[in-house]
């Protein structure tokens, strides 16, 4: 079909972990011809590209296996869509910065958010799900971000305005469940042979670890000064076992068991069997929740700059979110700026004032996942 035919059309992508590699190091161990392996073209070397917007995303030929690459075993390469490199850099975070990573796991952008800051100041990182909580930890262990603090908990519970340890905190990632709709090319992508996945946001179905787990052994995952526990999680609901896990190399044994997967984790489980209905109602699920996601990480009271992305094509996830929190936002002192001037496709126009400024990837014709992005600046910085 023509989507399998774009699907294979697309080039591969790779984020060079920086903590690791430079990416002048990265293409030299690509282009030294002794380190040429089996899975890779002799030529490869040579076809390897960084990208025009992103500095640390290297472009492969469509089709290259890169999966048991040296430099993807040892996380020194990330296997991550371009588009899901996108919001770390729209966020621009700074050495020695307190960032926050709203629903984080598993990981791939909260790591590519360690690597940013180099490895300094702390990424807070929560989830809800035990699962793919530990699949951040074993991410942020391989790539040796050990700046993650990685936390079991609702978000929407954490007392973001008044906890002491939320106090420094200047950037914050909300990239919620969503539909996962830009993401089918990856998935059709996955089922053909012999190519490899680009796993973007976590939102595709990944029936192998995302991140090698070998290779890197005793990195620790948390970094975190001063107390383990996040202050107000203590009395019941989703958050009461919480825990930032406490210091390097000790799990934290706090956290809950394995839950069914949730409702809105639909990306997940598909939808193609349900009626026109349950998919508004579907969709309209998960936007409330983005929104309440968003709002409630803007309370943060030092937040400098939010961004909030999507694996989604649904305007409903997308637009009519921002919409939804916008005047909220101003009243905060928020508004909208625009992270990529030079990027051409951006928000469904009319949909929200400064649709403008927000940026949109399409799966076929800009060659990545179908994503969305907005970044919301407090007034005065810009
Ligand atoms: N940012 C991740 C990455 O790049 O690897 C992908 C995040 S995925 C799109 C959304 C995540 O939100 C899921 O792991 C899900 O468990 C989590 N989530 C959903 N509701 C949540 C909540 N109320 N609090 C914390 N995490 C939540």
């Amino acid at each position: 079909s023509s989507q399998s035919a774009a699907a294979q059309q697309r080039p591969r992508s790779a984020r060079v972990n920086t903590l690791k590699m430079s990416v002048a190091e990265a293409l030299s161990w690509l282009r030294t011809p002794k380190r040429k392996t089996s899975t890779m073209s002799a030529d490869l070397g040579q076809q390897v590209t960084v990208d025009d917007l992103l500095p640390d995303v290297l472009l492969f030929p469509p089709a290259t296996d890169l999966h048991d690459h040296p430099l993807v075993k040892s996380s020194c390469l990330i296997l991550q869509s371009k588009a899901s490199c996108m919001p770390a850099h729209a966020l621009a975070p700074q050495p020695g910065w307190d960032v926050l990573d709203a629903c984080a796991a598993p990981g791939n952008k909260t790591t590519h958010l360690a690597a940013l800051m180099q490895g300094r100041g702390r990424v807070l990182a929560f989830d809800k799900d035990a699962r793919r909580l530990q699949r951040l930890k074993a991410n942020a262990a391989a790539t040796g971000a050990d700046c993650i603090a990685a936390c079991l908990a609702d978000f929407l519970q954490i007392p973001l305005a008044t906890s002491p340890d939320f106090r420094n905190v200047k950037g914050a990632l909300v990239d919620p469940s969503c539909s996962g709709s830009g993401t089918a090319l990856s998935r059709m992508d996955y089922l053909l042979p012999s190519h490899d996945t680009q796993r973007s946001a976590g939102c595709a179905p990944e029936p192998q670890s995302s991140a090698p787990e070998t290779g890197i052994t005793g990195a620790g995952q948390c970094a975190v000064a001063g107390g383990d526990r996040v202050p107000g999680l203590g009395k019941g609901g989703h958050s009461s076992d919480a825990q930032l896990v406490p210091h390097r190399g000790k799990e934290s044994t706090g956290e809950r068991k394995e839950e069914p997967p949730q409702a809105d984790q639909v990306h997940e489980k598909g939808s193609s069997s349900q009626g026109r209905r349950s998919e508004e109602d579907r969709l309209e699920r998960l936007a409330r929740f983005q929104e309440a996601a968003v709002r409630h990480a803007l309370t943060l009271p030092a937040l400098q700059r939010l961004v909030y992305s999507t694996c989604s094509v649904h305007e409903r996830e997308n637009e009519a979110v921002v919409a939804a929190v916008l005047p909220d936002a101003r009243k905060l002192g928020f508004d909208l700026v625009d992270p990529f001037p030079a990027w051409q496709r951006r928000g469904v126009p009319g949909s929200v004032e400064g649709a403008e400024k927000l940026v949109r990837t399409d799966a076929v014709e800009d060659g990545t996942d179908g994503f969305f992005l907005a970044v919301f600046q407090r007034k005065g910085l810009f």
